[in-house]
């Protein structure tokens, strides 16, 4: 069995699952900006690969529509287009990449807590008018205060 893992499952599990491990570049950078000791057992047992433009960008439109984009990273990206590129299984605590995992299709397991149940969208909410939009303007297109991310359920 092929699994993908991003940073948050790295930190989070005492040993490799069983079978292909793979990771992208940037989870390893982020790994190794924590100096994680691990790094040191894992380097020889995970696979380290980056995902192919097209399934970045399958990835990328796929956040725009939920809104998560703007609560995943380069690297978070990075993992779900590699997760679609080898068909494997994303392990994951990143609520965020768990959600988009979900809307895509992919398979995704939690690791050190309960994967999500439902999908989530967010909404952005001006902290002055309160009106809600759906998409994340630089500032709220009514009154100019900024707004801030808040869950919807649909
Ligand atoms: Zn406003």
């Amino acid at each position: 069995m092929k699994f993908v893992l991003d940073t948050s499952a790295l930190f989070s599990m005492q040993d490799l699952p069983p079978g292909e491990a793979h990771a992208t570049p940037g989870v390893i950078a982020e790994l190794r900006k924590y100096e994680d000791p691990r790094l040191r057992f894992w380097d020889d047992l995970l696979k380290v690969s980056s995902p192919t433009e097209a399934a970045l960008r399958k990835v990328r439109e796929a956040a725009a529509r939920t809104g998560d984009d703007a609560r995943l990273s380069p690297t978070d990206l990075e993992v779900l287009a590699l997760t679609v590129d080898l068909g494997a299984t994303l392990l994951t605590d990143d609520y965020s990449i768990q959600n988009l995992a979900r809307v895509m299709g992919l398979k995704y397991r939690g690791v050190g807590m309960k994967e999500i149940k439902e999908t989530l969208t967010w909404k952005y909410r001006c902290v002055g008018c309160r009106k809600e939009w759906d998409k994340n303007y630089p500032d709220c297109p009514v009154c100019g205060s900024a707004l801030r991310s808040v869950r919807s359920r649909k």
